[in-house]
């Protein structure tokens, strides 16, 4: 067993224990029922990364058909997306640090959120959180003092030193799942948390999936969209780098043509890359990009291939390792 695995089974076990001694559930409200969550569940026949296994179903598969010749916009002629609310801004007590810089934060990964009895596969139990959960875990951050910010708030702090909030996190989300919105989006605004959707662009407006219209409402309510590639390949196994492009810088200019933001940030679909796909995703003009492999500690190097927190797997151990390291948001 690697040490992935070894963390994995250490933290399943935590997890259980932590499920076990959780708070009493609490009441929440959703602004609508929305269709019935989907069930996560894998692709056949497709390589799966561990901790990307609530991918797509298949019939999200046969997307509809989008032109491969889109005219590619270039970010700078499009405004960046407001993120005035509710990503947190510093405030007095921020601090700016000179020279190089490097941050140990939180950046989580969410993928569905539904309520109801676990998923059957272990696998897809590591991936679905239900909004109680959410909701607890979004009050641990409120309650400790942390402040959301987006992926380009970390960049402007590794590369330029621009202060951030006190106590920083990234809140992040997979796939584009409907149940994100109806039941993660409403209560990231009762707690005031900014959030970062990664989207899969053949997938949007199809069943169990967001809509471009959710999406433009998120934006004007401060939320912020990144791309996930158009059809969700594992993108270091594509052989065809004509093809690579078209995932990579085809979902940007898609986003981009239907929300008239600036999309700057990406995630790789089954955390896939290699140093051919991270040169991709850099001259698409991506400013950050996230894989799913595990960690807290990021300098600006990291920019293009940032580790994260796959919630729930990893909740206590971000419990336990933001408490030793808060506050260190530089040296
Ligand atoms: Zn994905």
């Amino acid at each position: 067993m690697n040490a992935r695995g070894l963390a994995l089974v250490i933290t399943a076990a935590m997890v259980a224990a932590w499920a076990l001694s959780a708070m009493p559930p609490v009441q929440i409200t959703v602004n609508s029922p929305g269709p019935a969550p989907v069930e996560a569940r894998t692709a056949p026949g497709v390589p799966v990364a561990a901790q990307e296994a609530a991918e797509p179903p298949t019939e999200a598969a046969s997307p509809p058909a989008i032109a491969d010749a889109e005219p590619y916009a270039p970010s700078a002629v499009l405004a960046a997306p407001e993120e005035a609310a509710p990503f947190s801004r510093p405030g007095p007590a921020a601090i700016a640090v000179p020279g190089s810089r490097a941050i140990d934060m939180p950046i989580l990964i969410y993928h569905t959120i539904r309520p109801g009895p676990p998923p059957a596969s272990q696998m897809a139990r590591w991936l679905t959180v239900t909004p109680e959960a959410f909701e607890q875990q979004l009050k641990f951050l409120k309650d400790n003092g942390y402040h959301s910010i987006s992926f380009s708030q970390l960049a402007d702090f590794l590369e330029k030193g621009i202060a951030l909030p006190d106590r920083p996190a990234i809140i992040s989300f997979d796939d584009g799942w409907d149940n994100q919105f109806v039941y993660g989006y409403p209560l990231l605004l009762k707690y005031g948390f900014g959030a970062t959707f990664f989207v899969v662009t053949n997938y949007l407006d199809r069943p169990n999936f967001m809509t471009i219209e959710q999406l433009k409402t998120m934006i004007a309510n401060g939320m912020a969209i990144g791309a996930h590639t158009r059809s969700h390949p594992a993108l270091a196994g594509i052989g065809n780098p004509h093809k690579q492009w078209d995932e990579i810088a085809g979902s940007k200019s898609f986003l981009e043509e239907r929300l008239g933001v600036a999309i700057d940030t990406f995630a790789y679909p089954y955390g896939s890359y290699n140093a051919a796909v991270e040169a991709m995703v850099k001259a698409a003009g991506f400013r950050t990009a996230r894989t799913v492999n595990f960690g807290t500690h990021y300098t600006a190097d990291d920019l293009a291939t940032l580790a994260g927190l796959t919630f729930p797997i990893y909740v206590n151990h971000y419990r336990g390792k933001v408490e030793l390291t808060a506050h260190e948001m530089a040296r």
